[in-house]
């Protein structure tokens, strides 16, 4: 009964409307300033679920009412209830908002190459781009290599585990919003830059000309 009710909560409201019910200003990019970290940029996804790139918390709109009003997910759940008029028998049938055309275990795949591409982009960053001194400004790119890696090595071993559900939800995050393509087309920009950057590096260590400066 209670698993039925977390599923009616899950189905009808999405962690962005209940963010906007308790007063988060969420801009039109469904981006918000995260409340579970000092943030400065708005650094925290709201749609279906939750995540926040600055410090990685995730989940979905029980775990984001619990957390956001410090309360147990029971409770947050009978908050949402009310707020949102949502019956506990209801028996609603669920339909999956995501119905991909191509098969899951495809889908699985690039969502996978995405991030562990985009992965090998940060950890490269954070070498490349690390401050040399202590009165060095930080690199956006280090910045964006601290800041994410480790949730998108947390969604890396979402998508590696063994339990198809949680696959499951991990594609759905990154399918939400046409997080996947964006994010492919990120990836395949920064490796090209990078691509250029060194074969330019090597020019001018091999003294071919100045041209890339
Ligand atoms: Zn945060």
């Amino acid at each position: 009964m209670l698993r039925n009710m977390y599923e009616s909560i899950k189905a009808a409201v999405t962690a962005r409307k209940a963010a906007e019910s308790f007063g988060l200003t969420v801009n039109r990019s469904g981006m918000a300033a995260c409340p579970f970290h000092e943030d400065h940029t708005p650094s925290l996804k709201l749609d279906r679920r939750y995540y926040c790139f600055g410090c990685g918390a995730t989940g979905d709109v029980i775990d984001f009412t619990a957390r956001l009003l410090g309360i147990s997910n029971h409770d947050a759940a009978q908050t949402l209830a009310e707020r949102f008029g949502i019956q506990p028998e209801s028996q609603s049938v669920i339909t999956p908002k995501i119905k991909p055309a191509v098969p899951l275990r495809t889908l699985e795949q690039r969502c996978l190459f995405a991030l562990v591409q985009y992965e090998k982009l940060l950890r490269s960053w954070k070498k490349q781009y690390a401050p040399q001194g202590p009165e060095e400004l930080f690199h956006e790119k280090f910045v964006e290599g601290c800041q994410r890696e480790s949730f998108i090595a947390h969604l890396i071993d979402e998508m590696m585990d063994a339990d198809p559900w949680r696959r499951k939800q991990a594609v759905e995050l990154l399918l939400e919003d046409d997080h996947l393509h964006c994010l492919q087309d990120y990836v395949l920009q920064n490796q090209e830059e990078e691509m250029k950057m060194n074969i330019c590096k090597r020019n001018e260590e091999s003294g071919n000309g100045g041209y890339c400066s």
